[in-house]
């Protein structure tokens, strides 16, 4: 903690060089490692049904084999193979003695020349290994062709044209008993959710919600719902947020909007500090006049850096005020998401002691850029993208609508972010680009 608290302090007094959002995601993971060290999120017990988006707080070890019994993968003839070098290959006769449903076994032996009925997902008997398909069987003859051979009829397996254990299921196959299918840390999602099912939990131990304490900044903010007062505008950031924090299972405390003074400022954020983890404001960061907020952490706690190399969103206060990560996003809309996705999301995705599935840019891919963007090295710059498939099937991106960072509406119509990277100068038409689809991200 000390370390990451120096170096980001000595690395960005307000008089030096932004960060690179790669610095700034390392330091802000060193300070999250530091600061909430011994002040991990509580384990609960919840019902399975409602624990959907939650984070595992312990591992689940599997109390079954899953499958829990050796069952047919088919619906067909359950036969033992016979040693192919002891007899000649060819159709065999056999016997149907008996019949196996799914939850209805058979009980009883089966000789080598016998075969049961067996239905997808019936027990296999011991004394049979392998099953063929209803369509590969014959008929003995005489029989009406299409009719359905039953118990007491014989038919004939063709088995050299199988191999022992052919549509046969074995037990523990998928999952065997006492082997860890899912980690501390893991978000559960819809498969997760039913793999602990078909180990037979009716509860799972989660993590309890992360609290974020959530409020906007500035005196020409309103509420939507109100009539709109001249030189006004209706506050989005904070539903935007709202959205995209519940998307990540936190609870969210809303604050509301806070005016552009400094004693509300201060009194809010102290009260932040009191009911969350983690606290995010937006507006307010930048150098102007109206501008307190960094000032103000700085007096409750302290702030790390607050510039970043990156476009749109350079203001990007981090900090603490009483061992509570204080997040000052930027005011315009766009930038407060990116700066969102790119910094604050992996630092909430730590705390929470999930899985590193979701690094900051893990989920990026490349596509071809349909047209020339302008950009700027030493920073990175993220445009709002809409891709599509060309005609040899490759994935291409143009941009979606005008760019300005308060325009919400090509976030919107996009479906992607195209991310220049920090290095990276103007890209010509026809050049890949690293993009960053959205669904699922907000
Ligand atoms: P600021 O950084 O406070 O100067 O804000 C930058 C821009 O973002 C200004 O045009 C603000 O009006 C706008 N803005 C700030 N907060 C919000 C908000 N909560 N919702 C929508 N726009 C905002
Ligand atoms: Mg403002």
């Amino acid at each position: 903690m000390k370390k990451a608290h120096h170096s980001a302090l000595q690395t960005n007094s307000v008089e030096t060089e932004p960060l690179s959002i790669a610095q700034a995601n390392s330091l802000i993971e060193e300070c999250v490692q530091g600061l909430f060290h011994g002040l991990a999120p509580q384990a609960l017990e919840v019902e399975l049904g409602v624990a959907f988006g939650r984070t595992l707080a312990a591992d689940i070890i599997s109390p079954i084999h899953v499958p829990a019994y050796t069952n047919s993968a088919m619906d067909g003839f359950a036969f033992r193979m016979p040693e192919k070098h002891k007899v000649q290959g060819g159709p065999s006769r056999y016997l149907i003695v008996g019949e196996s449903f799914a939850g209805k076994p058979f009980v009883g032996n089966i000789r080598s020349n016998e075969c049961i009925k067996i239905m997808t997902g019936a027990v296999m008997p011991e004394d049979v290994d392998t099953v063929v398909p209803f369509e590969s069987v014959q008929l003995e003859l005489g029989q009406i062709q299409g009719a359905k051979p039953v118990v007491g009829e014989e038919i004939h397996i063709d088995w050299a044209r199988f191999r022992a254990g052919d549509n046969r299921r074995i037990a523990g196959e998928d999952i065997a008993k006492g082997a860890c299918v899912l980690r501390k840390g893991h978000r559960l999602h819809s498969a997760s959710m039913g793999l602990i099912a078909s180990l037979g939990f009716s509860a799972v131990q989660v993590q309890s919600a992360l609290k974020v304490a959530l409020f906007s900044t500035g005196d020409e903010l309103q509420r939507p719902g109100e009539a709109l007062k001249p030189g006004m505008i209706f506050d989005s950031n904070r539903y935007t947020l709202k959205g995209l924090l519940q998307g990540l299972g936190c609870e969210v405390i809303d604050l509301g909007i806070v005016p552009d003074r400094p004693q509300a400022l201060k009194q809010t954020l102290a009260q932040a500090a009191e009911l969350a983890h983690v606290i995010i404001t937006s507006g307010g960061v930048s150098d102007g006049d109206a501008d307190f907020t960094k000032t103000l952490v700085q007096e409750l706690g302290e702030v790390f850096f607050w510039k970043i190399a990156m476009r749109p969103g350079r203001p990007l206060a981090f900090g603490n005020i009483s061992k509570r990560l204080f997040f000052g996003l930027p005011g315009n809309p766009v930038a407060v998401m990116v700066t969102f996705l790119s910094m604050v999301r992996p630092a909430l995705l730590q705390l929470m002691g999930q899985e590193k599935d979701s690094g900051p840019l893990r989920t990026t891919t490349q596509a071809l850029c349909e047209q020339t963007i302008k950009k700027k090295k030493g920073r990175t710059e993220f445009q709002r993208g809409m891709t599509r498939r060309n005609s040899k099937g490759e994935l291409c991106v143009s941009l979606s609508g005008n760019q300005g960072s308060g325009i919400l509406s090509s976030m919107v119509q996009g479906d992607c972010l195209i991310v220049l990277e920090h290095d990276r100068e103007d890209v010509n038409a026809q050049e890949w680009v690293t993009i960053w689809p959205l669904a699922g991200l907000i």
